[in-house]
């Protein structure tokens, strides 16, 4: 895979874009305005892997919050504005380390200058770009939609290169697949800014995840995508698992281990989903990278995940670990994922 060159960009303590590896984001779902649950919030995101969050900002309380959420968490924090530049003024007055806004939406031209002014004097990066379903109607109404949202990123981008701004990172986020993956291809020899990518509001955790690994999944493929947000109907962790999967299903990144389960099969002799959910679960606290397998039948088991750092197979009542793909032992059934565990502690 060739990636794209972007042109690099601080964000707090995180770079995005060049050769940095793909960032993984998420978004609060709480009220940013309630500091402390906020900040509970983005410690269980920071545990779970997340490197950049998100924050809404519908108000000036929310705005002010952002100074005592920083003080209790370390990821940087990027500050969500819709229309009103005074709100952005209040969040970097705050210490957002990155705004998210449009500013073709921004009703007073003057207001985004003074907020241009003041992310480029603090060198605070905006994310812009567009939303397919947020294009007015009128808007160049009879072009390809993966057009439209091409040439309404670049009104945005535009915007804000005139008021002689570069720390820009661009986002063009559709719910259909196709059209979303056509406007980043579309837009990643135009700018030299790094890009977010993403497939918005792709639903509850099964279905999202799945439209947002194909959609995701292509684009880093083809090598564009400097940060990533998997958009899921659920608890934000969700989404950074999601993400982070489909980064190592890439080999882009590596966080914690990788778990191969077999579908089970009528040749299965020991119940392989339950087990899979039981070592799935002790996995989710093991920082390793590791490839650990779960496999229903002694026969197939060892063979099929011979790349497998570790790994059970069941048999008759017993079940035996191997390593890559060789037996090491047998146990009983009912010691089998103790010594499995015993195992991964040792790696
Ligand atoms: Fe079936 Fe055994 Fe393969 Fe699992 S490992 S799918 S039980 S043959």
């Amino acid at each position: 895979m060739k990636r794209r060159v972007s042109t690099p960009l601080k964000l707090g303590n995180v770079t995005i874009g060049g050769s940095a590896p793909i960032v993984v984001q998420s978004m609060t779902t709480t009220d940013t305005r309630d500091a402390q649950t906020s900040i509970n919030q983005i410690r269980q995101l920071e545990d779970c892997g997340c490197e950049i969050v998100r924050v809404a900002v519908p108000d000036n309380d929310a705005a002010k919050a952002i100074a005592a959420i920083k003080k209790g968490i370390s990821i940087p924090v990027i500050a969500d504005i819709h229309f009103d530049y005074r709100l952005a003024l209040a969040a970097l007055q705050a210490g957002a380390d990155g705004l998210r806004l449009n500013p073709g939406n921004m009703q007073s031209k003057e207001g985004l200058r003074s907020v241009v002014a003041m992310a480029k004097e603090r060198e605070i990066p905006i994310r812009t770009g567009v939303n397919a379903g947020s294009i007015p109607a009128e808007f160049e109404p009879d072009i390809p939609q993966s057009d439209r949202m091409v040439h309404m990123a670049l009104n945005q981008v535009k915007l804000i290169e005139d008021m002689d701004f570069n720390l820009i990172k661009v986002a063009m986020k559709a719910f259909d697949v196709p059209t979303t993956i056509e406007a980043y291809q579309k837009i990643s020899d135009k700018i030299p800014y790094p890009l977010h990518i993403g497939i918005t509001e792709a639903g509850l955790p099964m279905a999202g995840s799945i439209r947002s690994a194909v959609g995701t999944g292509i684009l880093l493929y083809l090598g564009i995508g400097d940060t990533v947000r998997v958009s899921l109907s659920a608890h934000p962790c969700r989404e950074v698992e999601a993400a982070y999967e489909i980064l190592k299903s890439l080999g882009l990144r590596q966080r914690g281990p990788v778990m191969v389960s077999c579908p089970s099969c009528g040749r299965a002799e020991i119940d392989v989903i339950a087990l899979a959910e039981v070592v799935d679960k002790y996995l989710k606290g093991i920082e390793k990278p590791i490839k650990v397998a779960v496999m229903g039948c002694m026969v197939n088991g060892p063979g099929e995940a011979r790349d497998a750092d570790v790994g059970i197979a069941g048999g008759k009542g017993k079940g035996i670990i191997f390593k890559k793909g060789k037996i090491v032992k047998t146990w009983a059934e009912k010691d089998l994922v103790d010594a499995l565990k015993s195992e991964i502690d040792l790696l």
